[in-house]
């Protein structure tokens, strides 16, 4: 690892500070990701600012009947919060399904929707990445891309967004809350990722030095019925194949509203906006689920390796749907 220089921040205005000088800079959270990149010698900050004492670790309702998260509360407080779990189970369901008992206890919710692909070319130094080192090429278009993407992709990367949680607050609208040199701002989290076009080295719409500072989840008391299913390799401990986060609200056997978005199939957590439009106003049947899943999935491409994503994602659509309406008391 390379040599750097590390600083601990006491409250947003001095993280952002501390940072805004330096462009090699980058934000310290649980490090449950960076310090493995730096490790692997793809991310070289020559400054850490630690934001661990900086950011809020408080869950607290909003006087809109919202949710605010500090940026700064670990993954398992989140998924144990009694709060998340009665009106959001998908999100705690997404965390606690993210990754082992230790990562979430250090990961915290900023760091968790920042973090990095895991595409294999990314994280190997001695490979060509246009996200690790623009205008080298992409490996993963002629080589492994088995867990790459089939929506949202292009000729530049086909990498995949790897965040569990990102997936869930997608689903529910959550809104970023940001600190940073040109002041504080808002960010609708379905605007947060980028789509990666020709520049994939930028995988959000944050300036350097903008500081994670709260997520906010909106008042949706449909989302009490709500699941995140993830399909992967194995049991425990990997990366989602394809997720699906849902939440529907019924009446009189018609969707009045629902809510779907869909994990590792794109470079950002893709919100199934097609689909929902499909539902919305309509009675719930697998035929309609199935015609609205495969709307969603029409613009798919697969890579060599990763057909198999496009009828997984239809399916899991289909399936996760069928399960909330089953739960219909
Ligand atoms: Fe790099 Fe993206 Fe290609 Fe992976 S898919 S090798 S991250 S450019």
């Amino acid at each position: 690892m390379r040599p750097f220089r590390y600083e601990r921040a006491t409250d947003p205005a001095s993280a952002v500070a501390l940072l805004a000088g330096s462009p090699q800079a980058a934000f310290l959270g649980g490090g449950t990701n960076l310090v493995d990149l730096m490790k692997l010698d793809v991310a070289r900050p020559d400054l850490l600012v630690d934001v661990r004492g900086a950011t809020s670790r408080a869950i607290e309702e909003l006087p809109d009947g919202g949710v605010r998260v500090g940026a700064g509360v670990s993954n398992s407080d989140l998924a144990a919060d009694p709060l998340i779990r009665l009106r959001y189970p998908l999100v705690a369901q997404a965390v606690l399904e993210g990754a082992s008992t230790q990562l979430r206890n250090l990961a915290t919710v900023g760091g968790n929707l920042l973090q990095r692909t895991r595409c294999r070319y990314f994280q190997d130094v001695t490979t060509a990445c246009n996200k690790r080192e623009p205008g080298t090429g992409c490996s993963a278009i002629e080589g492994d891309n088995r867990d790459l993407a089939v929506l949202g992709a292009s000729p530049d990367c086909i990498a995949t967004h790897p965040s569990d949680l990102a997936v869930a607050l997608v689903a529910v609208d959550a809104t970023v809350q940001t600190i940073g040199p040109a002041g504080g701002r808002s960010i609708p989290l379905t605007e947060l990722h980028r789509l990666p076009g020709s520049a994939p080295q930028h995988d959000n719409v944050l300036a350097h030095g903008e500081l994670i500072t709260a997520v906010d989840l909106p008042s949706l008391p449909f989302a009490r019925r709500s699941w995140y299913r993830k399909i992967r390799d194995r049991a425990s401990y990997a990366f989602a194949l394809v997720s699906v986060a849902a939440a529907i609200d019924l009446a009189d056997g018609r969707v009045r509203d629902v809510r779907i978005a869909l994990g590792g199939v794109a470079p950002r957590p893709w919100r199934a906006t097609r689909a929902e439009d499909l539902l919305r106003g309509r009675p719930v049947s697998e035929e309609r689920l199935r015609r609205a899943a495969a709307a969603e999935l029409a613009d798919a491409r697969p890579q060599s390796d990763n057909a198999f994503k496009i009828p997984l994602a239809r399916n899991a659509i289909v399936r996760t749907v069928l399960d909330l309406v089953g739960r219909v008391p």
